[in-house]
């Protein structure tokens, strides 16, 4: 199948190279051209813009970072809607506000095309590795025409619902990771002001309830004062800033989600918004005067 792929930065440069390795014939677009550099050296196709991108392709998939530049490469000027023929599929696999994705759609079903929307968990190691978690929304009949192709992209490839719904699980996704990564940080914090160290806590709790694929990502991290990216802090922001616009929409008030969101903004304000968000214990930290390292 002919894939235009729209945004090659940290997800799309290796999820576009194992879709060419897999035999796929790609053409690529990026506003920063030397991102496209590598893309093309693996053997895709250079395009000129993004209405470039949709003019040599049956299948289009989008990698960007927010609802706006979606809504940019997609309906702004030598857009993707300026190059598509009726009957091509947009697969929009940037993590955006749900309600954008449905505004989009609405947009590119009137050219006769149809569009999903896809966000990704796992990051850029599972992102090389091909084994991302893909939540996906939109027509039962479209998703079941780009399933084993987004198959190549990740382990698991779920449709959650109609448009809107991959989106929607993925800010399910990013508050659960966000409340459970801010809980640890507290009980580690209140461990060693308690006179328990941390590494002892987490030893005993990990196997228990209380145990989570995030306590074994980042109660390490936290204890190592290790806060390299991963998923950066002001990803998190983004991310929970599209949880609580669309909790407010549907009406589903998000106290926790809140109350997480403005202790990554002071972690913003204090000049740690790169850092990997297991640095959320810094906040615990400032409170209470005392650090969870080894
Ligand atoms: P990134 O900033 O590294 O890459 C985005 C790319 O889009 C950039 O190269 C940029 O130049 C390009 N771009 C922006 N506007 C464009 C336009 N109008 N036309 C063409 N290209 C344009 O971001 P990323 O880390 O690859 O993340 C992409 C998406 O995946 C985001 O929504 C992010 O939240 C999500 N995500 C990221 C991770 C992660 O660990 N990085 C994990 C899961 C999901």
């Amino acid at each position: 199948m002919k894939i235009g792929f729209i945004g090659l930065g940290i997800m799309g440069k290796p999820m576009a190279k194992n879709l060419i390795k897999a035999g796929h014939e790609l053409t690529v677009y990026d506003i920063v051209s030397s991102a496209v550099d590598d893309v093309v050296a693996a053997g895709a196709r250079r395009g000129d813009s993004n209405a470039d991108v949709a003019r040599n392709s049956e299948l289009i998939i989008t990698m960007l970072p927010n609802s706006p530049h979606v809504k940019e490469a997609v309906m702004g000027e030598n857009g993707v809607l300026d190059g598509v023929k009726p009957g091509t599929i947009l697969v929009d696999m940037s993590s955006i506000n749900p309600i954008a994705s449905k505004e989009i759609c609405a947009e590119v079903e009137k050219k006769g095309c149809f569009m999903l929307d896809a966000p990704v968990s796992g990051g850029e190691p599972k992102a090389i590795d091909g084994t991302l978690a893909i939540m996906v929304g939109g027509k039962q009949e479209v998703f079941d025409k780009v399933k084993d192709i987004l198959g190549v992209m990740g382990a698991s490839v779920t449709r959650c619902g109609n448009i809107g719904a991959g989106n929607t699980t993925k800010l399910a996704n990013q508050i659960i990771v966000a409340a459970n990564i801010a809980a640890v940080g507290e009980a580690l914090v209140l461990g060693k002001k308690a006179g328990v160290e941390p590494e002892a806590i987490y030893k005993a709790i990990r196997g228990g309830l209380a145990g989570s694929t995030v306590m074994d990502a980042k109660a390490p991290m936290m204890m190592d004062g290790n806060f390299k990216p991963g998923f950066r802090i002001n990803l998190h922001i983004k991310d929970l800033n599209n949880a609580i616009d669309t909790g407010h929409d549907v009406g589903a008030p998000l106290p926790l989600t809140a109350t997480v969101m403005e202790m990554m903004q002071w972690l913003k304000s204090s000049g740690h918004d790169t850092e990997d968000h297991s640095s959320l214990v810094r906040y615990y930290e400032f409170l209470s005067g005392t650090d969870v390292r080894r």
